[in-house]
């Protein structure tokens, strides 16, 4: 199961209360204060991590509570710190509050770490309250609660390439052949049932991109019919997209009205998704029919396609290429977008 939305409730630990104690020895009948300061109780955060894909940890946990500071002790003694509650959450997690739905934090780095909750303070122990006219104080504070929480976790992945396409496409044969990652190959539809995210190795420039296989996207999923809409948050963040047509036009489908329909649907989601670069693959170029329907495609719509076939291999080397040059292009104009951006935010905060 992968699970890529889920709330969860949390609470940070109450702080130990302060100590009220008194100083007993032998021939010194009325010791001074020597309560201790309760422990701060711990925080509850979110850290980054590369060694989780997806949220599942969080639908069968849902509760996370941070242990209680200690209370203070006699003889000084300052109660303990409780523990901070760590929650490791896989790369491109949104948290948001669970009522409002208002954005707290986005983690996209490994080891970056977000403060949820913050644990009580510990109270004051008595002998913080000794003064000159109150030498034996019978006071101490209780410790602060912890705060409380409930958050959604939503995840987008962060991939460089986000490969769509109908189902029986060939997104997983391609996904397995020039990357890592191991998708389920079937030919039916809907044998990957969750975005897969693999890496493309270019070990010549020792460079890799990260490409995400979006599951089953059919006629509808911007309506949420269909599995597709729920994966296509997945692509929101991607430099590039490739689409993936079967050009073969088996299955009584034709490879141009897919293209449209493809494009309508990612646009019915969301029109920013068609200003990404785009990269239009015809798949399958090894069956019969397939030479005819380019010709047609290419009549039809007004793109660059190019031929492949994850078969033969003819024409993979030319897009892990291709690609390459796109996601280096629109990284490069993005960094460029950001420049631009904070350099205006400077010129706004000069003519004030
Ligand atoms: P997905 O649903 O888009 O992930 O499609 P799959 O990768 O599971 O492929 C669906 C079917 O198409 C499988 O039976 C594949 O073997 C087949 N297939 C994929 N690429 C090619 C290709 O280039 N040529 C041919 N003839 N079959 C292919
Ligand atoms: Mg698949």
């Amino acid at each position: 199961m992968f699970v890529d939305e889920t709330r969860i409730i949390a609470q940070a630990g109450d702080g130990g209360n302060g100590c009220i104690s008194f100083r007993r020895e032998k021939y010194e009948a009325f010791g001074g204060p020597n309560g201790g300061d309760g422990g701060k109780g711990g925080d509850v955060i979110l850290e980054g991590t590369n060694n989780e894909n997806n949220l599942i940890k969080y639908r069968f946990q849902q509760h996370w509570n941070a242990e209680k500071g200690q209370h203070g002790m006699g003889s000084d003694r300052i109660g303990k710190c409780g523990k901070d509650s760590i929650l490791l959450v896989p790369l491109g997690t949104i948290v948001m509050d669970n009522q409002t739905d208002q954005v707290l934090a986005e983690i996209l780095e490994v080891g970056q770490r977000v403060r949820l909750l913050k644990g009580g303070n510990g109270g004051w122990g008595n002998t913080k309250f000794k003064s000159s006219v109150n030498r034996a104080p019978r006071r101490s504070n209780p410790g602060d609660p912890g705060e409380k929480g409930e958050f959604k976790l939503v995840l987008k992945s962060i991939a460089d390439v986000g490969l769509v396409g109908y189902p029986n496409a060939g997104k997983s044969t391609l996904t397995n052949m020039i990357t890592n990652a191991r998708p389920k190959m079937a030919p039916y539809p809907f044998t990957t049932l969750h975005p897969g995210i693999g890496v493309i190795e270019y070990p010549d420039r020792y460079e890799r991109l990260q490409m995400a296989d979006i599951p089953g996207i059919i006629e509808g999923a911007s309506e949420n019919r269909g599995l597709g809409h729920r994966f296509l948050r997945h692509i929101e963040r991607c430099f590039v997209l490739t689409f993936i047509i079967d050009m073969s036009g088996i299955d009584e489908r034709s490879p141009w009205d897919d293209y449209s329909q493809l494009v309508a649907e990612l646009g019915a989601y969301d029109k920013s998704l068609l200003d990404k670069p785009r990269i239009v693959l015809a798949n399958k170029m090894d069956e019969e029919s397939s030479e005819k329907n380019l010709k047609e495609f290419r009549k039809r719509h007004d793109v660059v396609v190019q031929p492949i076939s994850c078969l033969t291999e003819e024409g993979i080397p030319e897009y892990k290429e291709v690609l390459w040059e796109k996601v280096a292009e629109a990284k490069a104009s993005e960094k460029e977008a950001e420049i631009v951006e904070s350099e205006s935010a400077n010129d706004d905060s000069e003519s004030h």
